[in-house]
């Protein structure tokens, strides 16, 4: 065994009475030799006491030890790299708990964008210019109408621009779209065509489809004759995706809601999660497969949790080899399993919203969050109005009731406001709130004048419950990915068109910050590694270009990551990226 040296001993001892955020080391080891330092800079570390230290060395991919600048400098050695912060602010990597990769880079890359714009004459224009540049006969995809009317447009409108082509035009929220005749023919959808459970094909009253498909299994009836992705595409959109995140300080992401079944091949689920696991990826992964019916959670339970013989023709069939081949990189990589009760704007789950339209009844509903409970799964489910939160809880209370878990974490997505009445029973059942405050900034002015609309976002009313909250943009559900609108807008709550939303409900920066990284970690079971800066952990954080605890509420959205480390590695840096 070496002996440790007599400098280093004192140097440790000295570390360890001083300063408290210093872990001490085992005084019989060898100090260890960092393989990066930073210092002189302010370590926002979101430690249980909001420490704020100067310096951090990592070694590997872990933390080694957080402290002072002298203190933390002396775990440098000839082989570490050092980073003069220069009064620069870290925080721990930020953590993104809804997002959807996959199309969020095919929006960016290859979809027509409709982000911010308002006619339909000028969506029918980019649609029409998409046309004249595509081959005939060619799908044309097109993302992002931000109408809250489901009579937006309709297939006349779609036919007018081109009937050369199939056309598909997803409303912002992906929960309902527009097909123009062609596509409708392609599909087979036609008089004929019944509404699948919790879906709408609409009529016009001659019985013809009006073009309007609304919610996912309407819209797969189009979406599954497009032809899926090559695996090429597929990677380009998932590497584009995975950095516009890293630019922006996320070095993690849950994907919650990846279509294995309906329209994506069993090929594109092996290559989703294969490029999650290969750790290619300048932001760390969890995939939460998406299931739209019973008979689909039925079959993913099988084939991944029962120890049945697997099935080849299941859409998770791979996703369950690589299971059974390295069960350690399967768990690094799987959420747990995606579901949705209710929609998005006319069709949310509210108690005074006559057009509500769910996607499974009760009982269904039951059999389905029992199945993914009893497996010791976690259910991530698609819940925006108090109606829809409420159902969810009956569902997660009675699978607890017939199967007691410890902890199952099951987690609610956007809860807008989930009423009151709910706020007591979310805290007792441990559900986690993933929401999004960014919504505010985009989306107020579109809300509406209920009573408690200003009061969306609760993050107040759940912080004081000690709800678990964690926090996500849902791209391209949502225009913008940045999370910097996310803090901001948890302490500002202020509408792009300059809409006041109650200030009871802002948290304080420091706050939002921990949502942004303890609480996501929290909501994906990796409070332990992630989500703060303390020994031990992975050594995921960012540098900014300036220090959230000190601009003003206003600056918050302005600032930019310099440098974006995960696992101890640079994945980006602002000064050598391309503009
Ligand atoms: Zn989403």
């Amino acid at each position: 065994m070496k002996t440790i040296r007599r400098r280093t001993f004192l140097k440790m001892i000295a570390a360890a009475s001083t300063a408290p955020l210093l872990k001490p080391l085992s005084v019989l080891a060898v100090q260890p030799e960092a393989s990066l330092v930073l210092f002189n800079g302010s370590i926002i570390t979101v430690d249980g006491s909001d420490s704020v230290a100067e310096a951090i060395a990592v070694r590997g991919d872990r933390i080694l030890a957080v402290g002072s600048t002298p203190q933390i400098k002396s775990f440098a050695g000839r082989n570490s790299t050092l980073i003069d912060l220069q009064g620069k602010a870290v925080t721990p990597g930020l953590i993104d708990s809804h997002a959807h990769l996959p199309p969020f880079g095919t929006r960016e890359l290859y979809w027509v964008k409709l982000q911010g714009i308002e006619s339909k004459e000028k969506v029918l224009e980019l649609i029409a210019a998409r046309a004249k540049e595509t081959p005939e006969g060619k799908f044309i995809n097109a993302w992002g109408v931000e109408s809250m009317e489901l009579s937006f447009m309709n297939r006349h409108d779609l036919d007018k621009v081109t009937t050369r082509h199939p056309v598909l035009v997803i409303h912002t929220t992906g929960q309902w779209g527009f097909a123009n005749s062609a596509a409708l023919k392609l599909a087979g959808v036609n008089q004929a065509t019944t509404n699948p459970p919790g879906s709408l094909v609409e009529k016009d009253p001659r019985g013809e489809p009006t073009g309007l498909l609304v919610h996912y299994p309407a819209l797969y009836l189009v979406r599954r004759v497009i032809p899926p992705p090559t695996a090429d595409v597929m990677a380009k959109t998932i590497d584009h995706a995975a950095a516009l995140y890293s630019r922006e300080g996320v070095t993690s992401v849950h994907d919650n809601f990846f279509m294995v079944t309906g329209m994506s091949s069993v090929e594109s689920a092996h290559l989703y999660f294969n490029l999650a696991a290969s750790g290619r990826l300048p932001v760390r992964l969890k995939i939460w497969p998406y299931l739209p019916t019973l008979t689909d959670t039925l079959d993913a339970v099988s084939e991944l949790f029962t120890g049945k013989k697997p099935n080849p023709a299941s859409p998770l069939y791979k996703v369950g080899e690589m299971k059974r081949s390295d069960p350690a990189t399967f768990e690094r990589v799987w959420g747990g399993c995606k579901i949705a009760i209710d929609g998005s704007g006319p069709t949310a789950g509210w108690s005074r919203n006559p057009n509500a339209l769910m996607l499974h009844s009760p009982s269904e509903l039951r059999q389905m969050v029992s199945a993914i409970h009893r497996a010791g799964q976690q259910v991530s489910v698609h819940a925006v109005g108090n109606v829809a939160v409420q159902t969810m809880l009956d569902a997660f209370e009675s699978a607890q009731q017939e199967h007691k878990r410890p902890d199952p974490r099951h987690r609610i997505e956007h809860a807008l406001w989930p009423g009151d009445e709910s706020l007591h029973r979310i805290r007792k059942s441990g559900v986690v709130i993933s929401t999004h405050p960014q919504f505010i900034y985009a989306w107020g002015d579109r809300w509406g004048e209920g009573p408690k609309v200003p009061e969306f976002v609760p993050l107040r009313s759940f912080l004081d419950r000690q709800i678990p909250v964690a926090m996500g943009a849902d791209p391209p559900a949502f225009p913008l990915w940045q999370p910097q609108y996310a803090l901001w807008q948890a302490v500002a709550r202020v509408s792009s068109g300059g809409r006041r939303f109650a200030s009871s409900e802002s948290i304080s920066i420091k706050e939002a910050l921990r949502l942004q990284t303890m609480g996501s970690a929290y909501a994906a079971f990796q409070e332990r590694d992630l989500g703060s800066l303390e020994a031990g952990k992975l050594a995921d954080m960012v540098v900014w270009d300036r220090n959230f605890l000190t601009i003003p509420t206003g600056e918050i959205r302005d600032a930019k990551a310099s440098k974006t480390i995960v696992g101890g590695k640079i994945v980006f840096s602002r000064e050598s990226a391309a503009l």
